[in-house]
């Protein structure tokens, strides 16, 4: 088993920690107490520099100005940005319009790659994707209430969606809508391009999460369909492909989250060792010293380094065998990476006791954000009830 990296992958990856350190670490405090559109000249200026650097969109096509890196390496990648909450939309491989570019390059017309592909990839423009709606689970989102009917050589989508990440600022949505309310569960939806300047698009709020509605590519929207009309030509992919669609942009994009999420773990066990070495805690005696603190950073760098490792596995089996062969070890690492960073980040903000509480330091960000792990991309339990059922399934026989 071959853990190296190349020498290429080590020149890249180490520009980037250097960029990450030295340029974007020291926004934190501005990006932690201003809005995200007043922030938007500063990270246009950065994604500028990043491209000169020739660091742009790595793991997008090179066809389109991408670095195109394979998904380990872009796992490797994702670390590093992860560790600052800037580091993906300044390189320009953020969620959602990561996924949104892969299923464009896959399904998209030559049309559609010309007017959306095209000018995502080279971060002209934001795009995001939606499929939850309010009134239904997520987790079953066969069950869906949206509608895209045809009317001549038009869709007219009606629906009420939530949880549109990065709506705000975006130039269009890519829309899960059923078209068939007749054909199977699994066949009856649709995935449709929607410009966000269409009428009929109504951006009713940015959601308050965990007391900040936020805004621009920081926000997560609600959003109401109603009689919202684009040309035919919009369909993405095969009419009732919606679902399979789905899970394609699905698998990768867990291993863009979780390789973050490790990225995050690395930046606050970072704050959590350095607090725990400064803080005096009795004269001549530091926080460091004591068993309990050094048993959370024991613990912590054992479960940060496991479940790197299990990550980047998953990534190297897609890469290697296929999403349908990593689907055990996709739900595997979704619910535990989720879990371990949410218990690394607690343990590095009871460390820095009231300080941690505050946004002087990025740990408080991190804590309030990064909740939502347990639930988007499929919750923790429907992971944890589909791996179970997989491998009770083999002692049937
Ligand atoms: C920060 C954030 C960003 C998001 N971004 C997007 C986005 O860009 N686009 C988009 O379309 N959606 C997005 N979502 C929505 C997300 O995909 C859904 O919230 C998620 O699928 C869960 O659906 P739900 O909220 O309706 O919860 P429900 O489906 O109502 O589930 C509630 C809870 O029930 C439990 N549960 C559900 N199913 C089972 C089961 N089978 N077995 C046992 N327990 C179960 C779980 O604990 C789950 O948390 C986002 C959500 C968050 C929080």
């Amino acid at each position: 088993m071959d853990f190296s990296i190349s020498e290429k992958m080590q020149t890249i990856l180490g520009m980037m920690k250097e960029f990450v350190e030295n340029v974007l670490v020291p926004l934190e405090p501005e990006f932690l107490v201003k809005d995200a559109k007043s922030m938007l000249p500063v990270i246009a200026e950065k994604q500028k520099m990043v491209k000169q650097m020739e660091l742009w969109a790595p793991n997008h096509p090179v066809e389109y100005g991408g670095m195109g890196l394979d998904l380990v390496e872009h796992g490797l990648v994702s670390e590093v940005l992860g560790g600052t909450p800037l580091g993906f939309l300044v390189f320009g491989c953020q969620a959602p319009d990561a996924g949104n570019i892969e299923i464009l390059h896959q399904y998209g017309t030559d049309q559609q790659k010309e007017t959306w592909l095209g000018p995502l990839v080279r971060g002209e423009i934001r795009s995001c994707f939606s499929m939850t709606e309010v009134d239904l689970p997520g987790s079953n989102p066969v069950m869906m209430d949206t509608t895209a009917v045809k009317d001549g050589d038009d869709y007219v989508i009606n629906g009420h969606k939530w949880y549109t990440s990065s709506a705000d600022g975006s130039k269009f949505a890519i829309v899960m809508a059923i078209t068939d309310p007749d054909a199977s569960p699994y066949t009856r939806a649709s995935m449709i391009i929607v410009p966000t300047d269409t009428p009929g698009f109504n951006l009713v709020r940015n959601i308050p999460v965990m007391g900040h509605a936020g805004d621009d590519y920081f926000s997560h929207a609600e959003i109401l369909y109603q009689s919202c009309r684009v040309p035919r030509e919009n369909l993405l992919g095969p009419e009732g492909h919606g679902f399979i669609i789905a899970q394609e942009r699905l698998g990768p994009g867990r291993i863009h989250h979780c390789m973050r999420w490790i990225g995050i773990c690395n930046r606050v066990f970072d704050l959590m060792c350095q607090r725990a070495q400064t803080r005096i805690i009795a004269p001549g005696k530091t926080l460091a010293g004591k068993q309990i603190v050094q048993s959370w950073i024991a613990e912590s760098a054992a479960e940060i380094r496991s479940a790197r490792l299990m990550v980047l596995h998953a990534a190297w089996t897609i890469e290697n065998l296929g999403v349908k062969e990593a689907r055990q070890d996709i739900s595997l690492i979704k619910f535990m990476v989720a879990n371990t960073m949410q218990k690394v980040i607690d343990r590095a903000l009871q460390v820095h006791g009231g300080l941690g509480m505050t946004d002087d330091t990025i740990i408080s960000f991190f804590y309030r954000h990064e909740r939502a792990a347990r639930i988007y991309d499929g919750a923790d339990e429907v992971h944890k009830v589909s791996v179970a059922r997989k491998i009770l399934k083999d002692y049937e026989r």
